[in-house]
């Protein structure tokens, strides 16, 4: 079987744009993990409705929020982009409630020991329902599922917030009546950061064509104590995935942390999966085994079949 013509949607982007953004309130935020969990992620949803947002705002693309104040150059900050987390229809089915999933950057600077806290993921989280904010978009035309959604299986691997797009796409297809096959695996540190655990739970218990994989790389390492990763599923769950990844019709899609693409690619491969994958240079000429990082970043590259978003 060849693989299908890919049909993307037509989207609207950059309805509203940096120096014009539009106010929006926020009506929920809730704390999307496990209850214990050390993080913060919240599902924090905005109603657009009455703006040129309202049911323009597709799963897969992202929205832009403007933090208020300056940088240290005494500049007014710049957009984030946070992926939408709701269904293109909205949380409500009416393209009103669009939601996004935004976890507390927290750190401390390697060098200096200084606490590092970002500015905006703090600023929109610390945001109250009833308080607005300054938002800008939509953005993203590419990764997206395709309107002929019907004729592909979907496999979506997501590492701790890339989770983002998959709960709008998963919903999606389900609002759908699809029957293809869709697979979400959701990669993080530890059992307290899964998200939305019981929401996909739910979906897959509902819909026998849906997939809902966890794999918690520090807690529960695999049996020779590497990190449990989302590609390591591609060996552990053959039974489920490899049917579905050998077909001409499964799209990969992968958001998240930077990295955790070519590792998949790798881990594809391995199985024999070249389809996913257009190789170059000494990737092209050596076996999967021998790949070094240089390898694969100057000369393996996604196919059409494969949608990354990585950060
Ligand atoms: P997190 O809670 O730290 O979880 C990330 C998980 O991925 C951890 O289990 C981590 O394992 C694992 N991991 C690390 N390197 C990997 C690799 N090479 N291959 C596979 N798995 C790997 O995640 P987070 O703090 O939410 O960060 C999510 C990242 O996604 C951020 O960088 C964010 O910017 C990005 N993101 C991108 C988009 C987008 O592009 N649209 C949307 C949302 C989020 P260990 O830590 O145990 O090694």
């Amino acid at each position: 079987m060849e693989t299908p013509e890919i049909k993307l949607p037509q989207v609207d982007v950059n309805i509203y744009r940096n120096k014009k953004p539009v106010e929006i309130p926020i009506v929920e935020s809730f704390i999307c993990t496990e209850s214990a969990s050390p993080n913060f992620i919240r599902h924090i949803t905005f109603d657009v409705s009455g703006t040129e947002l309202e049911g323009k705002v597709r799963a897969g693309q992202s929205i832009g929020i403007i933090p208020p104040g300056e940088n240290e150059k005494g500049r007014p900050h710049q957009l984030r982009l946070y992926s939408v987390s709701s269904p293109s229809l909205g949380e409500d089915g009416e393209g009103k409630l669009v939601s996004t999933t935004v976890k507390r950057v927290i750190d401390e600077h390697w060098e200096t020991q200084e606490l590092f806290t970002g500015i905006c993921s703090n600023y929109l989280a610390s945001r109250k329902v009833g308080e607005t904010v300054q938002m800008t978009g939509p953005s993203g035309k590419y990764f997206l599922v395709p309107e002929n959604h019907e004729d592909f299986n979907y496999v979506f691997f997501a590492t701790g917030t890339g989770i983002a797009p998959f709960r709008g796409m998963a919903k999606d297809l389900a609002g759908a009546g699809s029957k293809s096959q869709v697979v979400i695996i959701l990669g993080v540190p530890y059992r307290t950061d899964l998200m939305y655990r019981k929401e996909f739970e739910a979906l897959a218990n509902e819909f026998e064509n849906i997939h809902f994989i966890t794999c918690v790389s520090r807690e529960l390492p695999n049996p020779d104590g590497s990190r449990n990763y989302v590609q390591t599923k591609i060996n552990t769950h053959s039974d489920l995935l490899l049917p579905i990844l050998e077909q001409d019709n499964t799209l990969i899609y992968i958001c998240g942390m930077k990295g955790m693409d070519m590792g998949i690619y790798q881990e594809l491969h391995k199985k024999g999966l070249t389809g996913y994958t257009e190789l170059k240079g000494e990737a092209a000429v050596k076996p999967v085994a021998e790949w070094t990082r240089e390898d694969i970043k100057l000369g393996v590259r996604p196919s059409k079949r494969v949608f990354v978003e990585v950060y």
